[in-house]
């Protein structure tokens, strides 16, 4: 996509804007996949060619931080204008096929969180109830009992989210044997594995990549007893870091909302297992007053590149 020359000066503008409004506050953006090609069950997620043009855009009008060097402008006071970090959750294999390239291409940083259960080939629970809904050769599927008729992709959409609403705050193994039941009832066969290997996680990191901590098994920390939590959080930096030869120095909680998915403990556990920094799914930017264990971070979702920076920009006020 060029920019026309009107174009060109309105993100200007906004550049400048940027420069005053977003003065000393930092933007982290989330990801989770750049899909290769565009997949009709998550119309949210980017595809390479909206990737491309969200980093050029950070290239061109703002200036794109590893989170070491945000933390450490954070800390002293000293960020720069219109300053954002690239993170990505979870640890999609098209992270490192599709992401990367696009990210060494405009020079930009970025920081992968990994849930290391999920590294040997099984995919995550949401993507396993998704794909379930997104067989197009499947006209019903049996729920608990119920045949359910399956339709267009909207209605597929709608019932896979009602699903994944209804399994979400379940703990670990009752939330993966209710998924297992749902396979088994409508006989269905698993996707190929959508996560990075450990070999890939490692190449990621050898690309520049920094590599993050987002538990084991991708629970809600808040519904585990505390030694729980602290075996998730600590076991995923402990593996990541024999993976990948480095220390693993940041981390994002699963699902990522303060209070609702998250308490003080898991923040205590995080800060005490090591980690320089956590961050959550709570919207807004952070300052040189957040604490870094609870960095504020947000989904830019826009179609349109004008309304993508004006995003940027508003949630920096
Ligand atoms: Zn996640």
């Amino acid at each position: 996509m060029l920019l026309k020359p009107l174009h060109k000066l309105l993100h200007k503008l906004l550049q400048t804007a940027g420069k005053v409004v977003g003065r000393n506050t930092l933007s982290i953006l989330i990801y989770h996949q750049v899909l290769a090609t565009a997949d009709p069950m998550r119309p949210s997620e980017p595809t390479a060619e909206v990737f491309d043009w969200h980093m050029r855009l950070l290239r061109d009008y703002f200036t794109p931080l590893s989170l070491d060097e945000a933390l450490a402008h954070l800390q002293k006071n000293t960020l720069p204008a219109n300053a954002v970090c690239v993170t990505f959750d979870d640890g999609y294999l098209n992270n490192l096929t599709v992401a990367q390239p696009i990210l060494a291409k405009y020079n930009i940083p970025a920081t992968v969180y990994i849930a290391t259960a999920f590294s040997n080939g099984n995919n995550m629970w949401n993507d396993r109830v998704m794909h379930l809904f997104a067989d197009k050769q499947r006209q019903q599927l049996s729920l608990q009992g119920a045949q359910i008729t399956l339709g267009d992709w909207q209605q597929r959409r709608a019932l896979a989210h009602e699903w994944l609403m209804k399994l979400k705050y379940l703990p670990i193994s009752p939330r993966l044997a209710e998924v297992d039941k749902l396979y088994q009832e409508n006989n269905a066969s698993e996707q190929v594995p959508l996560m990075m290997s450990p070999v890939q996680i490692k190449q990621l990191a050898a690309a520049g990549i920094s590599i993050g901590a987002h538990t084991v098994n991708h629970p809600i920390l808040k519904v585990l007893p505390a030694a729980e939590q602290q075996t998730e959080i600590v076991q995923s930096k402990q593996q990541l870091e024999q993976w990948c030869g480095q220390p693993v120095n940041h981390f994002a909680y699963p699902n990522g909302a303060f209070g609702r998915d998250f308490d003080e403990t898991a923040l205590n556990i995080v800060e005490q297992a090591g980690f320089s920094s956590a961050v959550t799914t709570n919207g807004g930017v952070s300052t040189s007053n957040s604490s870094p264990f609870k960095l504020r971070r947000f989904t830019p979702w826009d179609k349109s590149v004008l309304k993508f920076h004006a995003r940027l920009l508003n949630t920096m006020r």
